[in-house]
């Protein structure tokens, strides 16, 4: 048989239609049907090269597996990145210190004496275990795919077509994907000496106990979580912020309630501070802070010592893995944060190298990260051409105390899309039905953003009890272009925190 007409008698009928796609491929690619590189004796091909066994990475592969191809992925690390490593044990730390905030309420609802004892290590050792699980089932679904899992750092060699390099063999495709995620930042030892004995977000899931003096830097998702996290678990935590409010690219209602609930919350919050320097003594960390007053022009800077501080995390952004790629060898353009320069369709400036997730630095989200590998997946191994993700009203959530939900424009960006007159607002603030009979209480606060004559809702936003499981139904009416009238026409499910957004005057 030529290779052509072995593909076409081996192959499952219902991957005929993707075969014929890649037929040209094909040829070229059929490296499991014969056990050997049909282009070089020294270079191993595939249809699909994925580097990153991120999320982005095993969705794209996996797509594409089902549609025909035969595809490889690199990963130096375990499979499931960031999302695995961390996404999934950061919601079971806040579930674990929503155990504890409710512990707060059991008695005003009829629970007397409920006391508890908290037991940081066996959380750990489930989180441990679960992440262990979803690393082996990562695992078990690309060879269940049939996909090859190369383990190792990949490097993009000097060869004419765009080949990588890993661990001394050489692999190739007619299309490779990088998905090689992001790392959180760090603070340079030059800019603030002492910097590196503090920890990053990895470093917290490796925490043994819950520290009992706790001092985060940053204002982004990371620092809100961990904050509300350590402090409901009993750290007693302080904040540091460069600005006057933390999420500050969020909606300025959502920036300044969620700076209002950390406060309301116990934690120390610090504006316009800097970590100056971390000193090591023999009872933990001394954090020495700087703050200046941005009102204030003659304002002196004010320095403040933090003494005993058990963990120091930095939460301060993340940053692209690119650097060991030798991308610039293949004429892969990156911007200046190192982010790989990508157009709707995910192509890079290199003809047959794409990018997804974190890499490309915008929307850092699993699931848009997912999306992106199977849209990709679907125009090169199913022939539609316009397979794209919209990076538009991408719902997301912050898992603070209380979560926050959020989908679509800010305020401030509405009235710039659309003028000031054309933009209007609703917003509403009430107490959750949970905390009718409860000595705690926490606010809910919702905001709706309508544009244009007929008040199509552009932006929600909202925080509160329950936010973050009410945003997703929410977030398909703004993606279907639902109007203020649609969302007042749909009868309010009484007494939910949800029938608000349907009742707002
Ligand atoms: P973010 O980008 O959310 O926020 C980092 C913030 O830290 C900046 O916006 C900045 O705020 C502040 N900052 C930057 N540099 C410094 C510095 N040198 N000193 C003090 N503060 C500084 O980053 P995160 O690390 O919190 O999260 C990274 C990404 O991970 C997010 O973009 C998010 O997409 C994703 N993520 C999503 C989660 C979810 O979906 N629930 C959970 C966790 C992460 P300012 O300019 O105001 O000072």
């Amino acid at each position: 048989f030529s290779a052509a007409a072995t593909t076409l008698i081996l192959i499952p009928l219902a991957r005929l239609r993707a075969s014929f796609l890649t037929l040209g491929r094909s040829l070229s690619s059929s490296r499991r049907l014969f056990g050997r590189s049909m282009a070089s004796e020294s270079v191993t091909r595939f249809d699909f090269l994925v580097i990153g066994g991120g999320s982005g990475g095993l969705a794209g592969a996996r797509r594409a597996a089902e549609l025909g191809a035969t595809a490889a992925v690199i990963e130096s690390h375990k499979l499931g990145g960031t999302c695995v490593s961390k996404n999934r044990p950061a919601p079971v730390m806040w579930n674990t210190s929503t155990h504890a905030e409710y512990l707060h309420d059991h008695e005003d609802y009829g629970f007397e004496e409920a006391k508890a004892h908290f037991n940081w290590q066996l959380i750990k050792r489930k989180r441990d275990a679960y992440v262990s699980r979803l690393n082996q089932i990562y695992l078990n679904n690309l060879d269940k795919a049939k996909i090859e899992s190369i383990h190792g750092y990949a490097r993009f060699t000097d060869d004419p077509e765009p080949t990588v390099e890993v661990n001394g063999k050489k692999y190739t495709a007619l299309h490779i994907l990088i998905a090689t995620g992001g790392h959180p930042s760090t603070v340079s030892e030059n800019d603030v000496p002492g910097a590196s004995l503090g920890i990053i977000s990895d470093g917290f899931f490796e925490l043994e106990s819950c520290p009992k003096r706790s001092v985060i830097a940053g204002a982004g998702y990371i620092a809100v979580e961990m904050a509300g996290i350590l402090s409901t678990l009993g750290s007693k935590t302080s904040i540091i912020i460069r600005q006057g409010g933390v999420l500050r690219n969020f909606d300025a209602l959502i920036s300044s309630n969620c700076t209002k609930e950390l406060q309301n919350h116990g934690i120390d919050l610090r504006k316009n501070t800097q970590v100056r320097s971390v000193q090591k003594t023999d009872k933990g960390l001394s954090v020495t802070l700087v703050t200046i007053d941005p009102d204030d022009k003659d304002a002196q800077e004010k320095y403040n010592t933090i003494h005993e501080v058990d963990c120091l995390l930095w939460a301060i952004g993340r940053e692209p893995n690119t650097s060991g790629l030798n991308l610039s060898s293949i004429g892969v353009k990156l911007d200046e944060k190192g982010h790989i320069v990508v157009d709707e369709f995910q192509n890079t400036t290199r003809a047959g190298v794409y990018a997804v997730g974190d890499v490309c630095g915008r929307a850092l989200l699993t699931p848009v990260a997912i999306a992106a590998g199977r849209k990709l997946a679907h125009r090169l191994f199913e022939g539609k051409a316009d397979s794209k993700i919209n990076y538009n009203n991408i719902p997301t959530v912050v898992f603070s105390h209380p979560p926050i939900g959020t989908v679509g424009l800010t305020e401030d960006e509405a009235i710039k899309t659309w003028g000031k007159d054309n933009v209007k607002v609703y917003t509403t603030s009430f107490t959750p039905m949970y905390y009718a009979i409860t000595t705690r209480k926490s606010q809910c606060i919702m905001k709706l953003v309508c544009a244009g004559q007929n008040e199509k809702v552009v932006g929600l936003h909202m925080q509160g009890f329950g936010c973050d499981e009410m945003l997703q139904g929410f977030a398909v009416a703004v993606n279907m272009g639902a109007t203020k009238e649609d969302f007042d026409r749909t009868i309010a499910i009484h007494p939910t925190s949800s029938e608000e957004l349907v009742t707002l005057r």
